[in-house]
């Protein structure tokens, strides 16, 4: 049994005293734990245990009937334990919705409504005058072809459900379960889809040609067309009765890409992320799980669900380093997705106009196989991108004068302007000019941002929160404000355009639920034409009115530490830089920088993305970093410095022990931000050429790691093949 601990270890049990239930591997069971119980997975039986007959306990209760994890997700879930070094029970707890963690059962009914041959021949209208809402009803049903479920009735104003029972009662309908965890009515309507283009329908070609294993890259400009490529995949896949999983980075862009599919496709859609409720997250999964659904639209930890009768894998964004799980258990839903086509046999879609070096590398090496499509679909133009140099126009506020100049065109123009500017708040730093003083965290080493508005300085790493100063804590001197933050380009620009509303989005000011959709529809309405914002806002969001893009502060990426910082800022870059002119408007895009000569910035302007990967790549394979090599990182956090330190220290001495010539050992050493929350944070990295070997090694150390008495005073992780190095 695997069981919610932080442990590298199974569990024995006999089986259930008085619960007839054959055990079978998927099952959920309650089992006694040290004075409580837990709720764990059964993974597998065997006839005999390494734990003594009178240690043995027994299941208290095998939970379900049937397993809830078939043979193909328990695979995975086991291969994940394995090849990410992490304890089988969270590993196996993150397969599971909550609501089935905690003991709760599958959802498997849902009730239906037919028309019985007696309510054929009822004519609504005879029940119109006395009983209005059974009349909508009835009308209903016979528009939907003779069957409801309550999807249809649930924009009903009124006590529909009391009309419902009603009519069941005259007998003019029939209630039915249909064993199913989601029904769908389809309504044999489906939207236009747009003549492809030669590009898209290679790649469409490409793909429905094979039914087995293979991956994909669809390698594509922003606004190429990728989602309809998608679409008519999802379509033949669908024509054989097959299922399809599509993951995607955010949960902002979900609602707008759900809106998307359900306008295209007649079928049954469950979405599964975090702006669910518990309930409807559980039935979603439960619809994949019994095949109800036919296409599953989810966030990272869909890659989990069980299928019922798999088809296809789409992976849109795959570049995005929200697939990768950042805390607890460290996957790449990405990954995971290529494990699973392989396994199942199907073949899987990795789509981005940035596409990660990974993916590239596997392009070259023909483990994937490259679909392009180099054009914007309809027409549409690339932009023109203009450099602003700062050091000529200096900014007042962040905005310089060129910039501001291209939008008052822009707004002549009846265009739309999207500004980007990834740090929020007024401005980052609060400083006293008198004796230059400057308001740091307490418990990071961090400063604290001003947020105006709330008149409050902010640590955006710890959350720590404190009022604004009126005057330097040490000299009582004026304090002054240096730099800016998303609040202080909304209120100059409030200043510049005082006609123009101003939409910005940013975790400031998305907080309440629906807030991200309202500023949307804002935006997508015309109501407002300027835009701000933070990634946010640039992720998958298609704007087809913003004719121009303004990127503030092109310098935060330019010196990063971590060597994946430029690929970053380079995908960044050319996301931002696509929201601009993506239907008939051509669009602009300006860059503000006080670096123009930057080669990195030189080569993305002049050339794109394809050549700066080309030669960013080139760099990487000199210096020896992934996708030409394979890392693990040790992290350890600790109040006390010294433990973890001396955790890392001792880490480092059986790493040197065990380690064979072609694995490097790095550290230990500091994180970029030494303290985070009043924890001092320390690593060590382990970087090797053959990935196997790297495995073999992490094996036998994990185990050694467990081991020592340091690693219990010290808050520790690995993560496999890491996203960031801190
Ligand atoms: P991507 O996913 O690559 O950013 P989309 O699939 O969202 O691109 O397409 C961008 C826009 O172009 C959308 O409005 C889409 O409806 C439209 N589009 C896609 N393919 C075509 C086509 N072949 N002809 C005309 N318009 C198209
Ligand atoms: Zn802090």
């Amino acid at each position: 049994v695997a069981l919610p601990a932080p442990v590298m270890r199974i569990f024995d049990y006999l089986p259930p005293e008085n619960q007839a239930l054959q055990p079978q591997a998927g099952q959920r069971v309650r089992v006694p734990f040290g004075k409580s119980t837990r709720v764990g997975v059964l993974i597998g039986l065997h006839n005999h245990s390494d734990v003594p007959p009178r240690q043995l306990r027994n299941v208290l209760t095998i939970l379900d009937v049937e397993p809830v994890l078939d043979a193909h997700v328990l695979k995975l879930a086991k291969w994940a334990c394995r090849y990410y070094h992490h304890p089988p029970g969270e590993v196996f707890a993150a397969t599971l919705p909550k609501l089935l963690r905690r003991g709760g059962t599958l959802i498997r009914g849902n009730s239906l409504w037919e028309l019985t041959d007696a309510g054929r021949d009822k004519t609504p209208d005879s029940l119109r005058k006395r009983a209005p809402l059974q009349a909508q009803i009835l009308q209903i049903a016979r528009d939907t072809s003779g069957v409801l479920s309550t999807r249809e009735l649930e924009s009903l104003s009124g006590d529909w459900r009391r009309s419902l029972a009603a009519l069941v009662e005259k007998k003019y309908l029939d209630e039915k379960n249909s064993g199913h965890a989601f029904d769908f009515v389809p309504v044999g309507r489906k939207g236009a889809s747009p003549v492809l283009n030669d590009s898209q329908r290679l790649a469409i070609e490409t793909i429905g040609a094979f039914e087995d294993f293979r991956a994909y890259l669809l390698d594509g400009v922003t606004g190429s067309g990728k989602t309809e490529v998608y679409l008519r995949c999802i379509e033949s896949a669908l024509e054989k009765n097959r299922q399809s999983l599509v993951l995607v980075p955010e949960i902002g862009l979900t609602p707008q890409l759900l809106d998307r599919f359900r306008r295209r496709l007649d079928v049954a859609i469950g979405a599964l992320h975090s702006g669910l409720s518990d309930t409807d997250r559980l039935r979603n999964w439960c619809a994949s799980r019994d095949g109800s659904a036919s296409v599953i639209i989810g966030t990272r930890s869909a890659v989990f669900t069980p299928l019922a009768r798999p088809g296809l894998i789409i992976v849109d964004e795959e570049h995005d380093a929200s697939l990768k799980q950042q805390d607890g258990f460290r996957y790449s839903a990405r990954d995971l997705a290529v494990w699973r086509a392989r396994e199942l046999n199907i073949p899987v879609i990795l789509g981005s106009a940035t596409p990660s070096f990974e993916s590239l590398e596997n392009v070259s090496t023909e483990r994937y196989r490259l679909l392009s499509l180099p054009e914007r679909a309809g027409g549409a133009k690339q932009p023109d991108v203009h450099v602003i140099d700062l050091r000529i126009h200096d900014p007042s506020d962040g905005l310089s004068q060129p910039l501001i100049q291209a939008i008052r065109r822009h707004l002549d123009a009846n265009g739309q302007i999207l500004l980007y500017l990834n740090r929020r708040g007024f401005a980052p730093v609060l400083m006293c000019p008198g004796c230059g003083n400057i308001t740091e965290c307490r418990r990071c080493d961090a400063r604290m941002v001003v947020h105006q508005g709330r008149s409050r300085l902010v640590c955006h790493h710890c959350g720590a929160e404190q009022g604004l100063p009126s005057a330097c804590p040490d000299c009582e001197g004026t304090l002054r404000t240096v730099g800016q933050g998303t609040e202080r380009i909304e209120q100059a620009l409030g200043r510049l355009f005082p006609e123009q509303p101003v939409v910005r989005i940013d975790r400031d000011t998305t907080r309440r639920r629906g807030e991200i959709e309202r500023r949307l529809d804002m935006i997508r309405g015309g109501e407002a034409r300027l835009l701000l914002g933070t990634q946010m806002l640039t992720k998958g969001h298609d704007f087809p009115g913003v004719t121009m893009v303004g990127i503030i502060d092109a310098d935060q990426g330019l010196f990063g530490t971590d060597f994946r910082s430029s690929e970053r800022l380079a995908q960044t870059f050319i996301q931002v830089a696509g929201r601009a002119g993506r239907a008939d408007r051509p669009g602009e895009v300006f860059i503000q920088t006080w670096f123009p000569d930057h080669p990195l910035l030189q080569i993305l302007v002049r050339d794109g993305y394809g050549q700066f990967a080309q030669q960013a790549m080139e760099e990487r394979r000199v210096a020896g970093w992934p996708p030409f090599t394979h890392l693990a990182l040790l992290r350890a956090e600790s109040a006390q410095r010294d433990n973890a330190f001396t955790f890392l220290d001792e880490a480092r001495v059986v790493a040197d022990e065990l380690a064979t010539e072609n694995l490097r050992i790095l550290g230990p050493a500091p994180a970029p931000m030494e303290r985070r929350s009043g924890r001092y944070r320390a690593q060590l990295l382990i970087q090797g050429n053959d990935r196997a070997a790297v495995h073999r090694f992490l094996k036998t150390w994990r185990v050694r790691l467990d081991a020592l008495k340091s690693s219990r005073r010290t808050r520790w992780s690995l993560d496999i093949d890491p996203a960031e190095l801190f």
